[in-house]
């Protein structure tokens, strides 16, 4: 039975999904997901049936998930046990960073890897470990195709205003570009929003990508104008543990009177900063809102405050907005957070209903506002998956 495996590796984890793509004509029906966390250290698998069944939820001995590889190895041994039928003809994977050039997945052979490669310098805590997962994978399935899905590809067509910044020209030429970073998410959230609102997706709309990474996306027809990150997956919004949008003289200021290095200042603004960094207790949004300290609830008001902002400046961008959707795991099922968004949005034409937002309806809007509001659980796993069928079925 012909499967797809979808990979998506982070520096210490990695998440993993099987797919049976039955004769490629339909829908990839998802069959096993699963993530591996802190690889290197005192690793835990974790892995479900489509029916949300455990199959796994346990700590793994150390040399079961020493790196990428021998995690792999393991998630491979545990798909082999559940569904000994599942032959991997195809493999796709989350890679962050597909430069200026890819708009679409690719077919990946070392020619491609390589490219890939030269990008590392433009995403250094993501780019490398994805690409190990690619490694990983070609050693594994020598015969399946390996697919990369780009978190970049769905923003390449923004216009030029918003895919530079104002330095000499000659940087953009070297690929300092306003890139935009969880594609994946928001082509599915454009993908999902033309089967149950196609009106909504022909307009004009935001997307609000709010888990431990988040930004914020504005559409017209299903396609990205603009989006909240840029250049590296630390721009816009605060998150679990990066700073978001940052006054650059405060890099200068760390350099020139704190005298820190390129890599203590990354180490700061992608690990210790964020919700971590203003609450001084927690990177995950629902600890926060349980704590109830003030620096907890001061943390909270500043990842909502930017949200408000962005959406605000999004809204701009797009010259109106017809519908706002939230999605991630903050977005999905906080309640409060997506309360307090959008809180006295009336002036633009925007009224949550209390009622359906705790419930945690799919339209949480009132039906008197002109903006509708949509939580939309994401799905980045089955946009690889369709990716690998799409590339399975074009080659025949
Ligand atoms: P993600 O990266 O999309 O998995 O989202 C992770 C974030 O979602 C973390 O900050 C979690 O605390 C947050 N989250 C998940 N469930 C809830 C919830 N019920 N209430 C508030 N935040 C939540």
């Amino acid at each position: 039975m012909p499967h797809a495996l979808t990979l998506n590796a982070g520096s210490s984890s990695l998440k993993f999904a099987l797919f049976e793509l039955g004769d490629l004509s339909g829908a990839p029906a998802v069959r096993i997901t699963g993530l591996i966390e802190r690889i290197g250290g005192s690793s835990h698998m974790r892995a479900q049936r489509a029916d949300g069944t455990t199959i796994s939820d346990a700590p793994l001995p150390p040399e079961e998930a020493a790196d990428h590889e021998t995690a792999l190895g393991r998630a491979l041994d545990l798909i082999g046990q559940e569904r000994p039928d599942a032959r991997v003809v195809g493999v796709g994977h989350r890679v962050v960073h597909g430069g200026p050039d890819h708009a679409v997945p690719i077919v990946l052979n070392a020619e491609a890897l390589e490219k890939l490669r030269a990008l590392e310098p433009l995403a250094p805590l993501h780019q490398p470990h994805n690409l190990s997962g690619v490694r990983a994978a070609l050693a594994a399935f020598p015969e399946a195709v390996q697919v990369a899905c780009f978190d970049t590809a769905f923003h390449r067509h923004h216009p030029w205003v918003n895919d530079t910044f104002a330095l000499p020209r000659g940087y953009y030429d070297k690929g300092v570009r306003r890139y935009g970073f969880h594609g994946l998410s928001y082509d599915y959230i454009s993908g999902r929003l033309a089967e149950i609102a196609p009106h909504l997706h022909a307009g004009r709309v935001v997307v609000a990508h709010l888990g431990n990474g988040a930004s914020m996306c504005g559409m017209i027809g299903g396609r990205s104008i603009a989006s909240s990150m840029g250049f590296s997956a630390l721009d816009g919004l605060p998150m679990g543990t990066r700073s978001g949008q940052l006054d650059p003289g405060v890099v200068l200021y760390l350099m020139s009177q704190e005298g820190m290095g390129a890599d203590e200042i990354a180490d700061l603004l992608y690990k210790r900063s964020g919700l971590l960094g203003l609450s001084g207790l927690s990177n995950d949004m629902r600890k926060l809102e349980e704590a109830g300290t003030d620096a907890a609830r001061e943390a909270i008001a500043y990842f909502v405050f930017r949200v408000r902002r962005e959406l605000g400046g999004l809204a701009a961008a797009l010259g109106g907005i017809d519908a706002l959707v939230f999605c991630g795991g903050i977005g999905e099922h906080s309640v409060h957070v997506r309360q307090k968004v959008c809180e006295g949005m009336g002036w633009i034409g925007l009224e949550l209903d209390e009622a359906r937002n705790m419930r945690g309806e799919t339209v949480v809007s009132t039906d008197l506002s002109r903006i509708r509001v949509l939580v939309i659980p994401t799905d980045e796993e089955i946009v690889i998956a369709r990716a690998v069928r799409d590339m399975l079925a074009r080659r025949g």
